[in-house]
């Protein structure tokens, strides 16, 4: 069943039943009030008859002085203590009672009795009788009206309940469209998408702030959201994909140079294999970048534990210097304990201290300092540096400023923001274009508790 169809289905089926149970309990309990009253009066009159009675004891008591009590609408009977009917005179149009079985009573009794489906009240009174027995006075009495006015009051109930039908009916619709049809053109949208493949929006309009309002609003911002991932995806894919083309164009027409004319050209020969094997290296290397940037954060095995930090930037820009034979001045308070990843640290300062290097040509500086709550280290170094409106995009995948396209791949920033991420780290680069100027990366990693500076 539709949801439309289920709210208006439960809606009106609850009106419904208490509907019912309202009437019903209405028509019961005034039908009860009604019928005891007409049950009381009957005693009354019943009670009015038989003092009647006894004050005319000592006279001869003759049916014909009975006659003078019978309503109209009923009946008045005397029953002998054997069952026998001594009198039974019948008003208006009620003879048809004489019929009725008519057994003693032995005491009082007031109550409604149906007669061939009709209601009668009927009161029983023991008398003493002329000749001294005790006999069942009966009285009964026709209540056609009131079951008529009854049946007029369950007719009135039943067009009231029909009635007010009317108006809840249209009331659930309204309702189950109101909550339905904002539902629709969502599903509606959503397929919308599915089909076309966009990244569409939906219109919500209304200053209301409910939850129908909240869902469309989660929905758009989740497409949006959506949308820039898959652009940014869609940008890396092809960015990626664009800087593995060169590298594989190269080695491509190397290799058919080598097929052609390879054997007999030994100079050839060695260029080519030179050029395939640096170009395979530098692919190599952009797939180990593009791989651990792929790579989502919680497989990247983060270890926290204590970490010296002099010893690891010793070892770090010793090993540096080595490689690359350029001087690092380093600068560090003599012991420091925090708690970090060891390789990852490693990692990101190889990314900071590579650009240094390829960016600036005299000696770089790696320098560690106390920032509030956390350990500042800075590699600083002297070069072309970038101007504000690169520095907001060098972060960026594959973003490289124009002039110092020369090797790399614009990737290291891009990792180093990751990897600062994984080590719950923040890092700042500041840079100036000019002579004298330069660059300087920041990486504040927090202080543990235990560590004193
Ligand atoms: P990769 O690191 O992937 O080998 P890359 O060094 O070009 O290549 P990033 O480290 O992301 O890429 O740097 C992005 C760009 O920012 C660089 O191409 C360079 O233009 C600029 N840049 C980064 N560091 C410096 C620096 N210290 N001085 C001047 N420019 C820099
Ligand atoms: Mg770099």
């Amino acid at each position: 069943m539709k949801l439309g169809n289920r709210i208006q289905f439960y809606t009106t089926g609850l009106f419904v039943i208490l509907l019912v149970l309202i009437s019903a309990a209405v028509y019961f309990s005034f039908s009860k009030i009604v019928y005891d009253s007409d049950v009381d009066q009957t005693r009354l009159e019943a009670e009015r008859i038989v003092t009647g009675i006894h004050e005319r004891s000592g006279d001869s008591l003759s049916a014909d002085v009975l006659r003078a009590y019978v309503p109209a609408n009923g009946m008045i009977r005397l029953v002998l203590p054997d069952g026998t009917s001594e009198i039974s005179l019948t008003g208006g149009s009620q003879e048809n009672l004489i019929e009725q079985a008519y057994p003693y009573e032995a005491g009082e009794k007031a109550e409604v009795r149906t007669y061939e489906g009709l209601p009668y009240a009927f009161v029983s009174i023991p008398i003493v009788w002329t000749n001294g027995e005790v006999v069942s006075f009966q009285l009964t009495r026709s209540l056609e009206a009131t079951a008529q006015n009854l049946t007029i009051l369950r007719i009135v109930l039943m067009t009231v309940a029909l009635l007010a039908m009317i108006p809840f009916f249209l009331s659930s619709t309204l309702l189950s469209r109101l909550i339905v049809n904002p539902i629709r053109s969502l599903i509606q949208t959503m397929q919308q998408i599915r089909g076309s493949g966009q990244f569409k929006h939906i219109p919500y309009e209304g200053k209301s702030n409910d939850e129908l309002a909240q869902m469309a609003d989660t929905f758009n911002k989740m497409m949006v959201q959506l949308e820039e991932n898959y652009q940014k995806q869609e940008q890396f894919v092809s960015n990626a994909s664009h800087e593995l083309k060169t590298p594989l164009t190269v080695i491509e027409s190397y290799a058919s140079l080598l097929k052609r004319r390879g054997k007999q050209e030994e100079e050839l020969f060695q260029e080519s294999v030179e050029a395939i094997h640096s170009e395979a290296k530098r692919m190599r290397e952009l797939t180990e970048q593009l791989l651990l940037l792929a790579r989502k954060e919680e497989h990247w095995d983060v270890q926290f534990e204590s970490v010296e930090l002099s010893q690891l930037l010793q070892t770090t820009v010793a090993s540096f210097e080595k490689a690359y034979q350029r001087r690092v001045e380093l600068s560090c308070p003599q012991e420091l304990h925090l708690i970090t990843d060891e390789q990852k640290l490693k990692q990101l300062l190889y990314i900071f201290m590579d650009n240094a290097r390829k960016y600036s040509e005299e000696a770089i500086e790696v320098h560690v300092e106390k920032a509030g709550k956390h350990v500042a280290i800075r590699v600083m170094d002297r070069g072309i540096g970038m101007s504000q409106k690169d520095l907001e995009k060098v972060f960026d995948r594959f973003y490289q400023v124009e002039e110092s396209r020369t090797e790399g791949y614009g990737l290291g920033l891009s990792l180093a923001e990751e990897l600062a991420h994984a080590l719950k780290a923040d890092i700042q680069l500041s840079s100036e274009k000019g002579k004298g100027k330069g660059t300087t990366a920041t990486i504040l990693l927090p202080l543990s508790e235990d560590s004193h500076f």
